[in-house]
């Protein structure tokens, strides 16, 4: 047995040395099933082994407290791994089928931990052999079961022999879980750099179908067609299907953030958030005004975050974000104030004549969008329907690219949009039939 445990030890050693390039795709395969079904028949011996160190009062004799804090101690594990161990090792004690198949090979540690969490959730005053047929029904589901499909048959059987156990029991599990998840609950969004800010959080279940609920709506495709990054990959692809009214190529993660910045927009612009501290809640973008004229440099957000001069440039050409300029030529801002807002009736006889986005194939309506100054307020532009076009945020986006697609007004009086060259080269007017009255 030493001899063997010796060969054991520098054949593993060869196996971890051995380089992997060499070996053909068929060899790299048998490589990989080879040494996972030793990894679980070496698995199978280190939990015989546990259970005899258990039988023999090991632990106790090194003065441990429990066999896991000793297991702990003597392999550096996690007391959850130990304790894992354990566990495996005493079911495979008492059910002899169990055993032969572990060490055969035939049933993964994963596998194995599914059986033993199902086996435990058994009641304890079943009968032995009602328990034993539990272990070997979810035994012979192990060739094509993963381990958490495993997991869930395990439940079917425990509702199936054990119905009693019931209700009440997962009702107090439904609840404590509930009250978990709900103390649990936190939501963060820190900046990390570049520009990009992570939001993490974690809701319970009831808070969670809140929040699927309301972005839902606008998550799905096509609610509002992309303007892909200039360069990206599907740049040209996307800026084509995008004014087609076409196929939505973001993915649905993108859809999910949109959406989410959709919904705060939404809410905003509708005036139905309490005022912090006295204001109504808005946007605040702090830029000096050089930045505003001259396009370099740029502004913070007021949580802080740097933001580009082409972002304060949009941003600030609507009134529901306000802009909060230091510097330069103040005066001129202050005095232009009440000129740049579109509010009132101006903003209802812009409603009337757009209905909604602007850009061609969008399908937003007026209520989501921004009033886009054609020529900025801060080069000298009017506020009034010659000089202004409802957009939706993604679009506001695209105009206020340097790159990217020009507003005016045609002779009809109603916006128009010229693409940027690489996307035609003719560079003719195109126009948003969507939320004509027909
Ligand atoms: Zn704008
Ligand atoms: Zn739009």
């Amino acid at each position: 047995m030493q001899d063997a445990l010796r060969e054991l030890t520098s054949v593993a050693a060869e196996a971890a040395a051995a380089s992997m390039w060499p070996l053909s795709e068929e060899e790299l395969l048998t490589f990989i099933d080879r040494v996972h079904t030793a990894q679980q028949m070496l698995h199978a011996a280190m939990l015989h082994a546990v259970r005899e160190v258990e039988g023999r009062a090991i632990p106790a004799k090194h003065q441990a407290t429990s066999p896991q804090v000793w297991l702990r101690g003597r392999l550096r594990i996690g007391i959850g791994s130990a304790l894992r161990m354990l566990a495996q090792a005493r079911l495979l004690d008492t059910v002899p089928e169990l055993d032969a198949a572990v060490t055969a090979g035939r049933i993964n540690a994963e596998q194995l931990d599914s059986i033993v969490k199902a086996v435990g959730d058994l009641p304890s005053d079943l009968e032995p052999d009602v328990r034993n047929k539990a272990t070997t029904t979810l035994m012979s589901w192990t060739s094509h079961l993963d381990p958490i499909e495993l997991r869930k048959a395990g439940k079917r059987i425990q509702m199936h022999v054990a119905p009693d156990l019931d209700d009440a029991a997962e009702e107090e599990r439904l609840r404590r879980a509930e009250r978990a998840a709900y103390e649990q609950r936190f939501l963060t969004l820190s900046p990390i750099g570049d520009g990009r800010v992570r939001v993490r959080g974690i809701l319970d279940a009831r808070a969670a179908a809140t929040v699927t609920a309301a972005i839902d709506p606008l998550c799905r495709p096509g609610t509002a067609p992309p303007i892909a990054d200039r360069g990206g990959p599907n740049a040209e692809r996307a800026d084509a299907t995008g004014i087609d009214g076409g196929e939505d190529l973001r993915t649905p993660g993108q859809r999910r953030a949109d959406a989410l910045v959709d919904v705060s927009r939404l809410l905003l612009a509708g005036g139905l958030l309490p005022d912090n501290g006295g204001d109504r809640p808005q946007l605040v973008i702090t830029a000096s005004y050089d930045v505003l004229r001259q396009r370099l440099g740029g502004g913070t957000t007021d949580t802080g975050e740097p933001v580009s001069a082409a972002a304060v440039r949009q941003m600030a050409c609507d009134a529901r974000i306000l802009p909060l300029v230091f510097g330069g030529d103040s005066q001129i801002l202050d005095a232009g104030r009440s000129r740049r807002l579109v509010t009132g009736p101006l903003r209802r006889a812009l409603n009337a004549r757009d209905r909604g986005c602007t850009f061609p194939g969008c399908d937003r309506p007026a209520g989501w969008c921004d009033a886009h100054h054609i020529v900025p307020w801060t080069d000298g532009g009017t506020t009034d329907l010659t000089n202004v076009a409802l957009l939706c945020e993604h679009h506001h986006r695209a105009v206020h690219d340097v790159n990217g697609w020009q507003v005016r007004i045609g002779a009809d009086g109603h916006p128009e949009f010229m693409p940027p060259a690489w996307i035609d080269p003719e560079q003719v007017p195109r126009r948003n039939p969507y939320h004509r009255r027909t």
